[in-house]
């Protein structure tokens, strides 16, 4: 814990001595570290591209590059940079407006299903040409919600997106599950793919934070995903947690209590 001590003297016709204050600054102090990585990350994930784009451009300055095609192939790159940074600030500015809590959500109602069913539709590029075995498996009125629809099919595509993109597998499973209780829904998603190894499951939802072998630009994300998917959550009340055996499964499990999201 880190603590800060002040001491000032007694007054005038008092005995001789001091108050000590001391005060518990832990959670400002842990406050203010992540406010700082998140600035530092930030700045360090968006000077990436846009250092690549400069370099481009300086390339196209200088005149030394007359093959069109080649000149198309450099415009191709600074797009695909370019796309990344708006996409690093969309995500920031997401999170940042779901710190502002539940005031920043507009409620209404929805079925789990259909949110699922959108980020499916959303995602089916990336399904292309794969062998895909899809289990969706809700209750008959498609578990009804609500809650902010523009966070939860955001919070869908993106379980469902990493749970694609991290499946080398040829036979792809992609399971999603709603169980409704008295006062809670249970939601799950879960894939059969490289799993997340137990020294990263900590980490995974901190922002900015990408498996290892991510650095290699192929595999497209910004490492924000799952923090939005955890914020999303806790401004709806509710906890996610996961489990994984690396090589054989991932499954994210959400609790959200029904009466916080009511409308009532
Ligand atoms: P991104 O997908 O942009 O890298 P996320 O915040 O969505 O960022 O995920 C963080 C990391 O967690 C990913 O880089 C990946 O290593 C790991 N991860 C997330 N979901 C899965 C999954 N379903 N299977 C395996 N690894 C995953």
């Amino acid at each position: 814990r880190h603590y800060l001590i002040e001491a000032a003297p007694l007054p005038a016709k008092a005995e001789a001595g001091a108050w000590l204050m001391v005060y518990d600054i832990t959670e400002q102090t842990l406050a203010e570290q992540v406010r700082k990585d998140f600035v530092a990350n930030a700045s360090h994930e968006l000077r990436t591209p846009l250092t690549l784009i400069n370099g481009y451009i300086e390339t196209l300055q200088s005149g030394l590059i007359k093959d069109e095609t080649a000149m198309r192939r450099c415009l191709d790159v600074m797009e695909k940079h370019g796309k990344r940074i708006i996409r690093i600030i969309e995500d920031m500015l997401t999170i940042s407006r779901l710190e502002n809590g539940s005031s920043a959500l507009n409620l209404e109602p929805f079925t789990a299903r259909s949110c699922v069913q959108d980020a499916l539709d959303h995602l089916s590029p990336m399904l292309e040409g794969r062998d895909t075995r899809i289990q969706l498996d809700f209750p008959p009125d498609g578990g009804q919600m609500v809650g902010d629809r523009f966070y939860w099919d955001q919070l869908f595509t993106n379980l469902l997106e990493n749970a694609i993109k991290e499946n080398p597998n040829p036979g792809l499973i992609l399971k999603v599950t709603g169980q409704w209780f008295a006062d809670h829904c249970l939601l799950t998603v879960a894939d059969n793919g490289i799993g997340i190894a137990a020294h990263d499951l900590p980490f995974v939802f901190k922002r900015f934070f990408r498996g290892h072998k991510h650095h290699s630009p192929e595999i497209k994300g910004t490492g924000l995903g799952l923090s939005i998917v955890r914020r999303t959550v806790e401004a709806h009340g509710g906890t996610i947690d996961l489990t994984s055996t690396p090589g054989v499964e991932t499954t994210f499990r959400i609790r959200v209590p029904l009466a916080a999201t009511s409308l009532g």
